[in-house]
């Protein structure tokens, strides 16, 4: 059996919207490409969206010998035009017996400009039921034209760890908004915000994990240095503000009722954000 999908992948398999291309960084891109591999051509997925491991097409894959997933590894260092070349034209000639037809390349931040300009073009006009993971120790690193076609998924962390940079900061403007008007708030509105965020787990778990390194932000600010303080709460407060959204998180994550959970959290920020 392989390892679980992270969520954002098992979330797109679930929902059947899949990328036709993705940078995936952080630990386990490897071995999470290849579990997202065989989820997509599992016969017999579980309802996490996980591949079963045991269907014809999961045992191909495990044994390596899968003919619709192409495995492109760094070649003396680099990724080269004749790799991409070469693995463009088999996605495009040879039959597949799966659904999808999966390209992994390895080692993206060692991407010749050549070889990356020459799969753009294939990224911009992919061949149906095609899917590109590239491989990279940072998506910085994959240039510009190439990432803005790609989904980017971050393995290395959860919450908002796990996004990029831009939807990160979105988050945290957010939560900075929030938490610096919450006090203000009526008890009514206080409590709509759980209708805000309680539509998505993978949304909520980024925003409560928003909330706790903006509170974090706040308390470690409120020591020593003057005239930097954003929330007008006291630093206890704040701190046990910060320890209501690790509880929150952690039972985002064990599945709980969002609703209770996020009604909680709000009430009890509200309730910090107070103390003054
Ligand atoms: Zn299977």
């Amino acid at each position: 059996m392989t390892e679980l999908l992270q969520r954002a992948l098992a979330k797109d398999i679930l929902s059947g919207e899949i990328s036709h291309a993705y940078i995936l960084t952080g630990e386990k891109r490897l071995s999470q490409a290849l579990a997202f591999a065989m989820a997509l051509n599992c016969k017999n997925r579980d309802e996490e969206g996980n591949a079963c491991g045991t269907c014809l097409s999961c045992r191909k894959l495990a044994d390596n010998n899968h003919p619709d997933v192409f495995l492109v590894e760094p070649d003396r260092n680099a990724i080269r035009i004749e790799q991409t070349r070469k693995l463009i034209s088999k996605l495009f000639l040879e039959k597949f017996e799966g659904e999808y037809k999966i390209a992994i390349l390895q080692g993206c931040e060692a991407m010749r400009d050549e070889a990356a300009n020459n799969l753009l073009k294939t990224l911009e006009e992919p061949p149906e039921h095609t899917v590109f993971l590239l491989l990279t120790e940072s998506e910085s690193s994959v240039l510009p034209t190439v990432r803005s076609r790609c989904r980017i998924v971050n393995l290395r962390g959860e919450g908002i760890d796990a996004l990029d940079d831009e939807n990160r900061q979105q988050y945290l403007q957010q939560a900075e908004q929030l938490l610096q008007g919450l006090s203000a708030l009526p008890l009514y509105k206080v409590l709509r915000l759980t209708a805000e965020w309680e539509k998505d787990r993978e949304e909520a778990l980024a925003f409560v994990s928003a909330l706790s390194h903006v509170l974090m932000g706040a308390f470690k600010s409120s020591f020593g240095r003057e005239g930097e303080f954003f929330l007008s709460a006291q630093p206890a407060a704040i701190l046990k503000a910060a320890e209501q959204t690790q509880t929150a998180m952690e039972q985002l994550k064990a599945n709980v009722n969002m609703k209770a959970c996020l009604d909680m959290l709000f009430l009890r920020l509200w309730s910090c954000m107070k103390q003054k």
